[in-house]
């Protein structure tokens, strides 16, 4: 053998941009050097066969809320990169509101930078923000790092993060299109929204219709169309709006939309009474409105499903859906919960791979991550994709193990993960590379 690499991981089913096939990856210094035979006779310090165990990328989850520093109580760079390494989460990309100072300027940046500093078990890039007032703040960030910049439509749930109105979002979209940035959103439209009529989920669910959705979805792709802003619509829920963003899209408006393992997964019909661990914003609707954002997966509209990873502390999840924090926290559980759904209804890991590793680094620019492929970062998964489990919440890394998939069982289980061809536990702060 000519030269020796750090690494060989082999398999007969890996995960590559161009489908599953056997193969042996070799990583020297951290990155990908080859993708070789699986029995290519390569010589390596360490040489691991998974056999028919499938090896994947890691995941890039581009929606996280850590919320360190400042509510730090309620999930911090420690435990939410250590459940995200338990879940096969090698990157990700940390949202500008919930920890204290929200990330709206450079200086917030750089206190939330040094908060992660030395903490984090995987790579953790961040988003930016775009509050009322921030305009002149929005290229410093950019030129700081972040991969693109938040915002809502709605109240957020904190008030240090307010919404921007029509007015606001034209001028921040001008702003972001003038640097080539991207403009994520919060879509649900405050004149659709209402206080809910009482504790429970029905009355939950009827105060956030899909018409927010739709009515915000189509203010930022109309905005996204006359400003040249590229846009992207986070967490969609509602189904209905997909014809929307087709339509928006052949119009020439450049935005995209991802969505969640909870609204892929949960529906409105099985939310116990008080069960407020499935409460999020936008709510999780009915199981025909699901079965219609896997068609939107499938066809390649929604091009992401990420966590959108949103703790809290225990107490704030007690009382009625009118009162309780929304947010689900499934860093960890977002492979199998995808897997479980991916393949009852005949998708394959190549799709899951997409969903969940590709189309993330793609839509936030992480170059080198979510491929296997020669010189990509060697973050990769070893994950036995027939292995079966029960969900025990006492497994999970996260601060608070607060879930709604507590007693499912699931199919998939990550066995063995390398960030940078390492054990996870020396994650880097990255910056969007210019
Ligand atoms: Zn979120």
């Amino acid at each position: 053998m000519t030269q020796g690499y750090d690494l060989v991981v082999r398999s007969r089913r890996a995960v590559l941009p161009d489908g599953e096939r056997p193969a042996a990856v070799a990583v020297r210094e951290g990155r990908i050097a080859a993708v070789a035979a699986y029995d290519a006779p390569l010589t390596a310090r360490e040489d691991v066969d998974l056999g028919d165990r499938a090896l994947l990328p890691g995941l890039v989850d581009s929606h996280v809320h850590v919320n360190e520093p400042g509510r730090t109580e309620w999930e911090g760079f420690a435990t939410a990169t250590r459940a995200a390494a338990a879940g096969g989460v090698t990157t990700i990309v940390d949202m500008p509101l919930n920890a204290l100072p929200p990330t709206v300027t450079a200086g917030a940046l750089a206190v939330k930078r040094a908060a992660a500093e030395g903490s984090c078990a995987v790579d953790v890039g961040f988003w930016g923000g775009a509050v009322p007032g921030n305009r002149a703040e929005l290229r410093a960030l950019h030129d700081a790092g972040v991969y693109g910049f938040k915002c809502f439509l709605s109240p957020s749930g904190v008030e240090e993060f307010p919404a921007l109105d029509e007015a606001g979002l034209r001028e921040a979209m001008t702003e972001i299109a003038g640097f080539g940035g991207l403009l994520i959103a919060h879509a649900e439209d405050p004149g659709h929204l209402s206080e809910p009529d009482g504790p429970g989920y029905a009355e939950f669910l009827a105060s956030r219709p899909p018409e927010a959705e739709g009515a915000a979805i189509a203010r930022v792709a109309r905005l996204a169309a006359e400003t040249g802003c590229r846009a992207h619509i986070v967490h969609l829920s509602d189904a209905g709006s997909l014809p929307l963003l087709a339509e928006w899209r052949a119009r020439g408006a450049r935005i995209s939309a991802e969505t969640c393992p909870h609204y892929l997964t949960l529906t409105a019909e099985q939310v116990p009474d008080g069960g407020t661990e499935y409460k999020c914003c936008p709510p999780i609707r009915d199981a025909r409105n699901r079965e219609e954002l896997w068609r939107g997966l499938a066809d390649g509209l929604i091009g992401c499903v990420v966590s959108d990873h949103s703790p809290c502390v225990p107490e704030l999840k007690k009382g009625g859906f009118d009162t309780a924090w929304g947010g689900i926290s499934s860093l960890q559980l977002g492979l199998p919960v995808i897997w479980t759904g991916a393949r009852a209804r005949g998708h394959g890991l190549p799709d899951v791979a997409r969903w969940m590793a590709a189309g993330p680094a793609e839509l936030t620019g992480l170059t080198g991550k979510g491929r296997i492929a020669e010189g990509y970062d060697a973050d990769l998964v070893a994950f036995a994709p027939d292995r079966t489990f029960v969900v025990d919440p006492g497994a999970l890394r996260q601060r608070h193990p607060v879930t709604p998939y507590a007693g499912t069982t699931l199919t998939g289980a990550v066995e063995r993960v390398w960030l940078r061809g390492e054990a996870p536990g020396h994650g880097r702060l990255l910056r969007r590379r210019p």
